[in-house]
């Protein structure tokens, strides 16, 4: 990533205030170095509208257009950190993009980042984002993430960050032996978060927590 000016931040958007949600995380029970340096690292600002990056370091969701939220620090860290739990860390794959955000932390902890996003827009605006800021090992795609990517598969990792309303069962079968899924299921209002650890042709399930996301959808935007 660039060191320019804009990409360092100034005020609200300082090194400082960016230390200071990294104390906060550490505070809620996020424990994982690589995970806390990689939220150091990665200026959120810039995946925010400009008129809210003031706010890109609280540890609050935020609107990113189309309807859709950049995920909360907090979330982005439990997520991030419980899919570490996989036996390898070379291939992930993110289905909902957004932003860009979560994929840019994704970038630094495995050797290749997959994401799918539906909505055209934020593809191409995230696309150009990410292309800019130079994270070079990561591949986007436009398309419905409930397919995920048989051509590439098996992952070690699987992180979804919208809604399925049950357990994806296509995606599960893309996670490598050893590999962990983590997924929000249910309806608005009461998804949990969940992990999976694939063990043969196992799956184990761990609730990690109650969360709110957006829902995944079918078909593309
Ligand atoms: N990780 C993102 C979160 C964005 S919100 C970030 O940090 O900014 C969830 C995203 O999932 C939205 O952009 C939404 O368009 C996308 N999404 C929903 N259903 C999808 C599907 N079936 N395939 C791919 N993306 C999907």
């Amino acid at each position: 990533m660039t060191d320019k000016p804009q990409t360092r931040g100034i005020g609200m958007t300082s090194q400082r205030t960016r230390d200071r949600l990294i104390e906060r995380l550490r505070a809620q029970g996020i424990t994982s170095a690589a995970v806390l340096d990689a939220i150091r690292s990665v200026p959120r600002h810039l995946f925010v509208d400009e008129a809210l990056a003031s706010r890109a370091y609280e540890d609050t969701a935020l609107p990113i257009g189309n309807n859709q939220t950049i995920s909360q620090p907090y979330i982005v860290a439990r997520m991030s950190e419980s899919i570490l739990r996989a036996e390898k860390h070379d291939k992930v794959l993110e289905i909902g993009t957004g932003s860009g955000y979560q994929t840019a932390i994704l970038a630094r902890l495995f050797k290749r980042v997959y994401s799918i996003e539906r909505i055209r827009t934020l593809y191409e605006q995230t696309a150009k984002l990410l292309h800019k800021m130079q994270v070079a090992n990561i591949s986007l795609r436009c398309a419905d993430g409930y397919k995920g990517l048989p051509h590439v598969a098996p992952f070690d990792a699987i992180i979804i960050t919208a809604a399925p309303p049950d357990l994806p069962l296509v995606l599960l079968e893309q996670l490598a032996p050893g590999g962990c899924m983590v997924v929000p299921v249910g309806a608005h209002g009461s998804q949990k978060l969940l992990r999976l650890t694939r063990q043969g042709n196992q799956f184990k399930e761990e609730l990690l927590d109650y969360v709110s996301f957006v829902p995944m959808l079918t078909g593309r935007g």
